[in-house]
């Protein structure tokens, strides 16, 4: 199956294993006609970039390559959602220069205070402990990811929802459909499950199917979001990056406003 494009991938510039070389070229090689690079914002550990100056850097090496090779070279970020406020990592004027934004929940996220530190990120690692730090761990995390997506309006995407972080899925598939947030079908974790796209899907949510690719070997394997799609017969009106979709243009934020 041919999807128009894949909107996550990492370069060297945060932890992937490519340069931003490479993915155009595996993309291309793929057949797709439009790639995004959206390495991880700054304030986690190891994974991030160094600084946020990094998507300026990536922003102009893709301004090298000319549109006449084919394929649409887009600017993102993943960022990391700081504390139960949606506080990201990536400043607003950074944001701004930026064709897309994905957010999502990472362990080893810099909090923004203790509490959110306690709130968030520590309960987190308590879940053994028993149901009721459980319940507390998602309903905190849940908090966490509506927050993002109500304080964020130029936000396109939330990453694999409750990949690390469990969250109720029904609660953040509404958010996505109210606020024009993608839901992420993530096939370099195969996450969510079909359950859980099953529940966003009830949700009203609509989705993207994503490689989250690190390596060029998976720069646009999206195979595990066609097998969702096939298996749960979800309407592909509300995938947007379907094959016979219109790309970027259809559901960019940036784009549409
Ligand atoms: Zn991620
Ligand atoms: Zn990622």
């Amino acid at each position: 199956m041919q999807f128009f494009g894949d909107y996550h991938t990492h370069s060297r510039f945060s932890d992937g294993r490519q340069s931003v070389g490479d993915i155009i070229n595996a993309a291309r090689a793929r057949g797709l006609k439009e790639i995004a690079i959206t390495d991880h914002g700054p304030l986690v550990a190891v994974i991030g970039v160094r600084d946020v100056s990094d998507y300026l850097k990536i922003k102009a090496e893709l301004a090298t390559h000319p549109e006449s090779e084919g394929i649409r070279l887009l600017i993102g970020a993943e960022a990391n959602i700081r504390d139960m406020h949606g506080t990201l990592d990536i400043p607003r004027e950074i944001i701004e220069k930026l064709d897309l934004l994905i957010a999502g929940l990472h362990p080893y996220t810099l909090p923004t205070s203790l509490e959110d530190g306690m709130g968030v990120f520590v309960q987190n690692s308590l879940r053994h402990l028993g149901r009721y730090q459980r319940d507390k761990a998602i309903e905190h995390n849940t908090l966490a990811v509506l927050a993002a997506i109500d304080q964020n309006p130029d936000l396109d995407i939330i990453s694999h929802p409750g990949l690390f972080f469990a969250l109720d899925i029904y609660e953040v598939g509404r958010a996505c459909a109210r606020n024009d947030v993608l839901f992420e079908i993530n096939c370099g974790h195969n996450f969510p499950d079909l359950s859980a796209i099953m529940e966003a899907d009830r949700a009203g949510a609509s989705f993207i199917i994503n490689s989250d690719a690190h390596f060029e070997d998976s720069v646009g394997s999206l195979a595990y979001g066609e097998y969702v799609i096939e298996t749960l017969g979800i309407d592909k009106d509300r995938v947007a990056n379907y094959p016979g979709r219109g790309g970027y243009d259809t559901w960019g934020k940036r784009a549409k406003h």
